[in-house]
C-alpha cells in the first residue's frame, strides 16, 4: 500500500482537468451509509466506498487533483488498500481520478461504452467540453455489457447496465446485503441533472431508469446519488416527479413547434426552481430538456 501512495503522489499533477480548476480548498466529507459502505463528497460526483477484510473498492473518483485527498479519506476509514474502482459512467467529474488510480495499480471496471467513450474522447457541445482520448492508465481493465458482480467484503455488489438515461453507459451499483444503491448521475437529489443528449441521454430514458431503480429499493434502502445528499426511495420519487413534470410540459411545447427561447420563457419548472436550482441553473436545465425532445436542433 505504501508503494501505491507514493505512486499517487508522483502522478497527481497530470490530471486532465488539473489546469483549469483549483481544488486546493476542497475537503472530502465522509459519511457512513451502512456497515462497510461509505459515501465521500468533495467536488464532482459522489463516491461510494466498500471497506472490509478484502480491501477497498471505490465507485467513481471525482477529479484528478483530488485523488490524494480521496485516498486520505479512505485511509481514515481503513488501512486496507484500494484494489478496485467501478465507474458509473464516463463523465470527467466521475472518472477524473482514473489515471492516478490506474497507475497505482487499481483495477478499473466499467461498462463497454464507458471504455469506448473514454478511449475515443470527444466533444460535449452542451458543456462546451472537448475531451481528449484518455491515457491508457485511465481506461477500464475489465468491461462488461450487461451486469458485473463483485463478491467482495462479504457482500454481492452488482453493477446493472440500464438502457440509455444520463448517457449510454450508465450503471446502478447495488449492494445486496448492505441494501445500498449508487445510482450515478441518472439520479441527482434536489439538483437539476445534466442530461448528455449527445451520448444517448434523454428525459424519457431517465424516467424509465427511475422505474428500474425504484424496483431495487425498499423503505430502508440508502441511495447514493450522482450529486446531492444521501437519499432514500422518497427522494427518488420526488426526482421522478420533477422529471415527469418538466418532461411532459416541454414535450408538448416542442411538439407545438416552440423555439428554445419560447420554451425557456414558458417557465416549465416554475414550482421546482427554488428547491432544485442549486447546482444547475433553471435555464440551462430547460435547454437540456428541450434538446432531449428536439435533438436535431442541437448544432
Ligand atoms: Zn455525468
Amino acid at each position: 500500500m505504501k508503494g501505491i501512495l507514493f505512486a499517487l503522489a508522483a502522478v497527481l499533477s497530470f490530471g486532465a482537468h488539473a489546469q483549469q480548476r483549483n481544488f486546493d480548498a476542497v475537503t472530502i466529507k465522509s459519511t457512513k451509509v451502512a456497515e462497510g459502505v461509505y459515501m465521500l463528497e468533495g467536488e464532482g460526483g459522489n463516491i461510494g466506498v466498500s471497506v472490509g477484510d478484502d480491501g477497498v473498492f471505490l465507485i467513481d473518483d471525482q477529479f484528478a487533483p483530488l485523488t490524494q485527498k480521496i485516498v486520505d479519506a479512505v485511509k481514515a476509514i481503513t488501512d486496507k488498500p484500494v484494489r478496485f474502482l467501478i465507474n458509473t459512467h464516463y463523465h470527467g467529474d466521475h472518472t477524473g481520478g482514473n489515471e492516478n488510480l490506474g497507475k497505482a495499480g487499481v483495477v478499473i471496471i466499467a461498462h463497454d461504452n464507458v471504455y469506448k467513450r473514454l478511449a475515443a474522447g470527444g466533444v460535449i457541445k452542451l458543456l462546451k467540453q472537448n475531451n481528449p482520448p484518455a491515457p491508457r492508465a485511465a481506461l477500464p481493465i475489465v468491461t462488461f455489457n450487461d451486469t458485473a458482480t463483485m463478491h467482495y467484503n462479504g457482500d454481492e455488489v452488482t453493477a446493472h447496465k440500464i438502457p440509455p438515461a444520463h448517457t449510454d453507459g450508465d450503471v446502478f451499483v447495488q449492494f445486496k446485503k448492505a441494501n445500498v444503491v449508487h445510482a450515478g448521475d441518472v439520479f441527482a437529489a434536489y439538483r437539476y441533472p445534466f442530461i448528455d443528449v449527445e451520448s444517448g441521454g434523454s428525459v424519457k430514458g431517465i424516467i424509465r431508469a427511475m422505474d428500474i431503480l425504484l424496483k431495487m429499493l425498499d423503505d430502508n434502502t440508502k441511495v447514493i446519488p450522482g450529486h446531492g445528499p444521501l437519499s432514500t426511495r422518497k427522494d427518488v420519487l420526488e426526482y421522478r416527479k420533477m422529471m415527469t413534470t418538466v418532461g411532459g410540459r416541454v414535450e408538448k411545447l416542442v411538439a407545438a413547434g416552440k423555439t428554445l427561447e419560447q420554451v425557456v420563457a414558458a417557465k416549465p419548472l416554475r414550482e421546482f426552481d427554488e428547491e432544485w436550482g442549486k447546482l444547475r441553473k433553471t435555464d440551462a436545465f430547460v435547454e437540456l430538456v428541450y434538446y432531449s425532445y428536439a435533438p436535431k436542433k442541437l448544432k
